[in-house]
């Protein structure tokens, strides 16, 4: 299994890679396969300290998760606003997603739904991110200024070469999220094995906002693959309590809290799309 942090050079095109993702089109060539989105279903981490496994201790429970201790573009962050830079000409966010087919599975850590067909994709500077999945994480991942928010949801893409592309959502308790709402019967129906649920229509995937942040990260979850371009939405959407129940109770004792730490800056900018502000700065 290739981990992004063992190859230098590769670690370096990423960064290249960043700085220059608001005017080229560049992506490094480093690998990573759909194998690595897919998490298994074995789940020999947990998200309690206590264990001995938890987020603390993933990068030594397996050689290829050393990346979880030792990275140095981990995810999530706090995503403070003095460290935010607001660029004009990032670009907005350009998805063309389609209906298809789609599974449910409860992985022991979230709930995933799949997509087994094609349902489009999203486009980052000129090069296209196949749409794989989405699950969620509760209470969220990402932090706006050190507040933690109710449920936080992944849309995961990826690239012909590899790079790894996620949307992240926020949400905060109120109105019922009306993407969840169409999925919720089946994952309160879930059982052990992957459930076909018909045609899901990501379009239904709702944002609320243009605005952004783009920074470099990884994965949230073993092996906590670094090169991760994420897109956080500026918005705060909503989400009932039941609904975040419902994604609570499906999965496997200890996970009802799945929200990694968040990790260290590490020096590495946050972008903010913003179109209604004039210049590059902020
Ligand atoms: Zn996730």
């Amino acid at each position: 299994m290739a981990v992004y942090s063992n190859n230098p050079s590769c670690l370096i095109s990423l960064f290249v890679t960043f700085f220059i993702l608001s005017t080229h089109t560049l992506f490094s060539s480093c690998n990573a396969s759909e194998s690595e989105v897919e998490t298994e279903d074995e789940t020999p981490f947990t998200y309690l300290e206590g264990t001995g496994k938890g987020p603390r201790k993933w990068g030594q429970i397996n050689p290829h998760w050393q990346v979880c201790d030792k990275g140095k573009l981990q995810s999530p962050i706090d995503l403070l606003d003095q460290r935010v830079q607001v660029i004009r000409n990032l670009g907005k966010l350009k998805r063309d997603y389609n209906p298809a087919p789609a599974t449910v599975k409860n992985r022991g850590h979230d709930v995933t739904v799949r997509w087994k067909e094609d349902a489009g994709k999203i486009i980052i500077n000129g090069t296209d991110f196949k749409l794989l999945q989405c699950h969620w994480h509760s209470p969220s991942e990402h932090t706006f200024n050190g507040t933690r928010y109710n449920l936080e949801f992944h849309v995961i893409h990826l690239s012909s070469n590899g790079t790894i592309a996620v949307i992240g959502i926020t949400y905060k308790y109120g109105r019922p999220d009306p993407f969840l709402a169409k999925l919720l019967s089946h994952i309160s129906s879930i059982g052990k094995e992957e459930k076909d649920i018909g045609i899901v229509n990501p379009g239904d995937i709702k944002f609320g906002s243009r605005k952004y942040y783009r920074y470099i990260g990884s994965l949230t979850v073993p092996p906590c693959t670094e090169g991760v371009i994420w897109t956080i939405v500026k918005k705060v959407r909503t989400v009932s309590r039941e609904q975040v129940r419902a994604l609570r109770d499906v999965v496997h004792d200890g996970f009802e809290a799945n929200a990694r730490p968040t990790q260290q800056l590490e020096g590495r900018p946050i972008l903010l799309y913003n179109p209604g502000i004039k210049g590059g700065s902020k």
